[in-house]
């Protein structure tokens, strides 16, 4: 009996690994022909100063337009992007298309401060990181200083000798660096300091409760006062509300970006925007967005 159901039950996983295994190879092959066809685009979300309103600079992220299933988020795609290398060639086909709009904006003197661009772990464990950096740059022909690069806290501290190798090759280079979703890794102290890294990116997990949360106050103070200690500049993500705008600036957070100010904008509605913003430093930042 026991043995049969012990069989039985062996078959059903293994039916169900297959299957699962199956779609995933599925997944991957719809995602290896759209990197083919290049079948991603570049959204567009504003960052703003918390003092004066002024719009800074935008964060550049990733979308999948597919033919059958429409728009598809990052958080969707880029796990399995990063597993099957898939990432590498991906990755560089957003930085030619965030490239590729800055000489657009630039030419018809928009000004677009800087572009964050997200980079993968994979991406940066490649010795041609850097050497893809500059080939885009050149190709484009657009100032370094266009491009803000976004790594992770895990993704650095995974190899911190190497991490710090790429930052300061891409420091080097003349573009900026930003230490994404801060405060959800285990950031030596130590090591932090000797980072060449422009900005920390207060993770929207510690934005979320404020200013309610005890805890997310404790830790958005920390790293507020830790960051600005060590030279670098913060800025904080998700912000949705006027109370948590206040709290962080009243906190001396120096950025935010959020639905409070704008949410994500396909490359051609942030084009619009950027038109229509008031000009000069000051000016309130309007709330518009897209779906996604
Ligand atoms: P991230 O780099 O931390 O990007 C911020 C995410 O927070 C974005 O989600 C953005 O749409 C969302 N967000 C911004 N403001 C708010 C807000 O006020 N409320 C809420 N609830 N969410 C807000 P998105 O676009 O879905 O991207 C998710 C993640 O996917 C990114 O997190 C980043 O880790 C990754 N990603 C995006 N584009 C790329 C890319 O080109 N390459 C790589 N390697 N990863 C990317
Ligand atoms: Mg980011
Ligand atoms: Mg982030
Ligand atoms: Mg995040």
């Amino acid at each position: 009996e026991a043995k049969a159901a012990g069989r039985n039950t062996y078959r059903f996983y293994q039916r169900n690994m297959t299957e699962e295994a199956q779609k995933r190879l599925h997944i991957e092959n719809a995602l290896r022909r759209a990197v083919e066809r290049g079948e991603f685009e570049v959204w567009f979300q504003p960052q703003f100063s918390l003092g004066t309103g002024a719009y800074l600079g935008a964060e550049a992220l990733v979308r999948w337009r597919d033919p059958e299933h429409g728009l598809i988020p990052p958080g969707d795609f880029i796990p399995l992007a990063e597993r099957s290398g898939l990432i590498i060639p991906l990755g560089e086909q957003v930085l030619d298309m965030v490239a590729a709009a800055a000489r657009r904006w630039l030419d018809a003197d928009l000004s677009i401060g800087r572009l964050g661009v997200n980079v993968a772990g994979p991406q940066i464990d490649r010795s041609d990181f850097v050497a893809t950096l500059r080939r885009v740059i050149s190709t484009w022909n657009v100032p370094p200083s266009v491009f803000e690069i976004e790594i992770t806290e895990t993704v650095i501290m995974e190899n911190p000798d190497h991490g710090r190798r790429v930052l300061n090759e891409i420091q080097a280079l003349g573009i900026t660096t930003a230490i994404d979703d801060f405060g959800t890794g285990y950031s030596s102290l130590a090591y932090l300091k000797e980072l060449p890294i422009g900005t920390i990116k207060l993770d929207r997990a510690f934005v979320k409760d404020l200013p309610e949360h005890p805890s997310d106050i404790a830790i958005s103070r920390a790293v507020i006062a830790l960051g600005h200690n060590l030279g670098f500049k913060v800025i904080a993500e998700g912000i949705e509300t006027e109370a948590q705008r206040r709290f962080l600036h009243a906190e001396g957070c120096d950025e935010g970006q959020g639905y409070l100010f704008a949410r994500p904008m396909p490359a051609d509605v942030f084009e619009n925007w950027l038109r229509a913003r008031p000009p000069g430093e000051g000016a309130a930042p309007l709330s518009v967005g897209s779906d996604a």
